[in-house]
């Protein structure tokens, strides 16, 4: 295991016939407008990653109940989901286009975990905010697939595995949410939270061990789950990622910081060399 708290990717990821996944803690939307360690390691991630053919994006800000949506639009959209930031963040835009052949597949893919056809939503916060960094151009085809807020945890490792066949069709599985996340917990400029620090721990070590079981099982995170996330939506997405690795792939994280007290900025990529 390795750990990069800064911008230290360079040669990381040799050229594979298999695409890493990659989980990203996205934070606060402002990431987007500053010039910071997060929106610097973004950049260094995307220049040191092989280019994929397609992106799919599981990000925390798609909650879907009882279904799994795939968008398979040709354009997606923009989506400025979030209130009370600056315009600048309003006039941002990731024309990307989609990937409505892949997107059908994927839906097929998905079909006994009630996946279905979508066309309204387009990109997320959670999506563009990271692929600006990651891929400025906008030029490689994205598109989003739901979190099913009904099913729980066991239920994204399950739909991270289903999808983990896409790595060796040049498809770059991307989570975006935060493996800590309690905005009512936020404090600006103040010192992490106990239970963020505990938590981001407990998370660190069993995704190392590849104990996923552990990271999925409400009962033994205990109370600090509902500490860590009051509401599920930005973990979900990181058990994803975990679910669609395996024992071939190395697990390199990055940004391992609590942000505004109480937000786990932890980013990790599974990739095999
Ligand atoms: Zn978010």
């Amino acid at each position: 295991m390795q750990t990069h708290s800064l911008v230290d990717l360079s040669d990381r990821f040799a050229p594979s016939d298999r695409l890493p996944v990659v989980f990203l803690g996205h934070g606060s939307p402002m990431n987007v407008i500053e010039d910071n360690t997060y929106s610097r390691a973004w950049t260094e991630l995307g220049r040191s990653l092989p280019r994929p053919e397609a992106i799919l994006v599981v990000s925390a800000h798609w909650m879907t109940q009882g279904t799994t949506l795939v968008d398979v639009s040709e354009m997606p959209r923009t989506i400025h989901d979030f209130y009370g930031f600056p315009q600048a963040l309003f006039e941002q835009a990731y024309p990307a286009p989609g990937q409505p052949h892949l997107a059908r597949e994927v839906t097929a893919l998905l079909k006994s975990h009630r996946a279905q056809e979508d066309d309204r939503w387009g990109l997320d916060h959670g999506a563009w905010a990271v692929l600006k960094f990651l891929y400025p151009e906008a030029d490689v085809p994205v598109f989003q697939v739901s979190v099913d807020m009904s099913r729980g945890l066991t239920h994204q490792l399950e739909i991270g595995r289903t999808l983990s066949l896409l790595r060796e069709r040049g498809v770059l599985i991307l989570g975006s949410g935060n493996v800590v996340h309690n905005l009512r917990a936020m404090r600006h400029g103040g010192t992490p939270h106990d239970f963020a620090l505990e938590f981001d721990a407990i998370f660190a070590d069993r995704l190392s061990h590849r104990d996923f079981t552990g990271l999925a099982d409400a009962d033994r995170l205990g109370a600090l789950l509902p500490e860590a996330h009051p509401t599920l939506d930005h973990y979900l997405p990181a058990l994803t990622i975990a679910g669609a690795s395996d024992e071939r792939d190395d697990l390199t994280f990055m940004t391992d910081v609590i942000d505004l007290g109480s937000v786990s900025m932890r980013s990790f990529i599974f990739h095999t060399n």
